[in-house]
C-alpha cells in the first residue's frame, strides 16, 4: 500500500535522526510492497528564531491530512516564548490532534548493558499527554518575580480513555507472552487530581478484570523501577510523572538513544523518539538514531493495524529485529560506549534488514 507521511525534522539532532530513519524505511520499500510519499514540513524553533514563523492551526490541519507524522525533535533551550517556556510544537500538536497517550516501549535488547542487575526488562510506559501540569494551563494570576504557578487538572474523560488504552495494550502484549498487567503510578495521598485519577483507574480495572492491575505511589514506584523493573508490564501515569518515569525506564535499557515513542489518538499518530533535540551533540553526526528508527517501526505497526495491512506489520517487525541484530553485532553508537556515528548505526540496521 501507499502511505503519505508528513515529516517534521525540527531542531538539533532531529534532522540527523530523521535522515537515518528515512534510509531504513527506503530499504523497507525495496523489500516489501510498500510505498511512502513524504511531505516535508520545515518547522523548528530555529526557524522561529530566524523568521518568526511558527506552526499555525492551518499548517496542523494540512499535516493532519497525512496518514501519519514522523517527528524528529523540536525546541532549543535559548528559544523561548513570552511566558519564558521553551518554544516547541508538541503541546499544540497534542491539543490539535487530540493526542492523549504517549506509548513508550522499554525493552532491554540483548547485547546492551543495563546499569541495574535485573535482565527481565520489557515494559510499556504510557504517559498521559493532554492534561496535568504539562498542558500549559496557568493559574489565574500572572507569574511574577515573587511567585509563579502551574495547574494540574485531570479529567475523568481523559482518564477513562487513557486507562482503556493501557488495558488494551496489556491484552495485546499478553499475546506476545508478557504477563498482561497494568500499574498506575500516582500521588493520590497528596494531589486532589490524582485522587480522581486513582478512582477512575479502579473503575476501569474492574471492567477489565482479565488483566491484572496494581497501583503505587510515584515515589515508591520510581524506586521499584530501578530495584525491581521486572515487576512492570504496562505502566501508566499522568503527564509529568509519566515523562520522568519514562526517562528512568529508558535509562535502564541503554538511554534515550534507544527509546522510541508514539503519540496517538483514534485518528492521528505522531511518531518521535522520547528524546529532545540534544543541542549538546547536534551537527556532529554522533546522535544514536535507534530511537527514531524504532519510532518509525511503531509507525508501521500502527498503520498496519489501522489499515489491516499485514505487510506494514511485517516490515515493522523486521526493523525491530534488524535493530536487535545491529545492537548485538555492532558497531555501537557513542551513547552505548562505542565510536559509531549516526550514519554507521543506520547502515548497520539497513544491512541487518537486507541480510
Ligand atoms: P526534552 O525535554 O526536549 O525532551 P531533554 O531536556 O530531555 O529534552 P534531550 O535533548 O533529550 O534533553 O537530551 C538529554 C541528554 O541525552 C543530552 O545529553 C543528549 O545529548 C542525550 N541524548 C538525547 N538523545 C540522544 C541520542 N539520540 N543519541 C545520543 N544522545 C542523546
Amino acid at each position: 500500500m501507499k502511505y503519505e507521511i508528513a515529516v517534521i525534522p525540527g531542531d538539533g539532532i532531529g534532522p540527523e535522526v530523521i535522515d537515518a530513519a528515512l534510509a531504513v524505511l527506503k530499504e523497507c520499500e525495496t523489500r516489501y510492497e510498500l510505498e511512502f510519499k513524504y511531505v516535508f514540513h520545515d518547522f523548528s524553533a530555529d526557524l522561529y528564531r530566524r523568521t518568526g514563523i511558527k506552526i499555525t492551526a492551518s499548517d496542523m490541519d494540512e499535516i493532519g491530512k497525512s496518514d501519519a507524522v514522523l517527528f524528529g525533535a523540536m525546541g532549543l533551550p535559548d528559544v523561548r516564548g513570552p511566558d519564558g517556556l521553551e518554544l516547541g510544537a508538541q503541546v499544540e500538536m497534542r491539543a490539535h490532534y487530540g493526542l492523549f497517550a504517549s506509548l513508550r516501549p522499554v525493552r532491554l535488547f540483548s547485547g546492551v548493558e543495563s546499569p541495574v542487575k535485573a535482565k527481565d526488562i520489557d515494559m510499556l510506559v504510557i504517559r498521559e499527554t493532554s492534561e496535568g501540569m504539562f498542558a500549559g494551563l496557568a493559574d489565574k494570576h500572572e507569574p511574577s518575580n515573587e511567585s509563579a504557578s502551574d495547574r494540574m487538572t485531570i479529567t475523568r474523560a481523559t482518564c477513562e480513555k487513557l486507562f482503556e488504552v493501557a488495558f488494551s495494550q496489556a491484552r495485546t502484549r499478553r499475546k506476545r507472552g508478557t504477563p498482561g498487567h497494568v500499574t498506575l503510578l500516582h500521588k493520590s495521598n497528596a494531589l486532589r487530581s490524582n485522587v480522581l485519577m486513582e478512582k477512575v483507574f479502579d473503575e476501569v480495572a474492574a471492567r477489565n478484570d482479565d488483566i491484572g492491575s496494581a497501583k503505587f505511589y510515584i515515589d515508591a514506584g520510581s524506586m521499584y523501577m530501578v530495584t525491581d523493573p521486572g515487576r512492570y508490564d504496562v505502566v501508566v501515569s499522568e503527564n509529568i510523572f509519566g515523562d520522568i518515569v519514562s526517562e528512568i525506564a529508558a535509562g535502564l535499557v541503554g538511554g534515550l538513544g534507544l527509546a522510541p515513542s508514539a503519540d496517538v489518538s483514534l485518528a492521528h499518530g505522531v511518531f518521535q523518539p522520547s528524546h529532545g533535540s540534544a543541542p549538546d551533540i547536534a551537527g556532529q553526526g554522533i546522535a544514536n538514531p535507534t530511537a527514531m528508527i524504532l519510532s518509525a517501526a511503531m509507525m508501521l505497526e500502527w498503520l498496519g493495524e489501522r489499515h489491516g495491512d499485514d505487510v506494514c506489520i511485517k516490515a515493522a517487525k523486521s526493523i525491530q529485529s534488524a535493530v536487535e541484530t545491529a545492537l548485538k553485532k555492532g558497531p555501537r553508537a557513542r551513547d552505548l560506549g562505542g565510536t559509531a556515528g549516526t550514519q554507521e548505526v543506520a547502515d548497520a540496521v539497513i544491512s541487518a534488514l537486507s541480510a
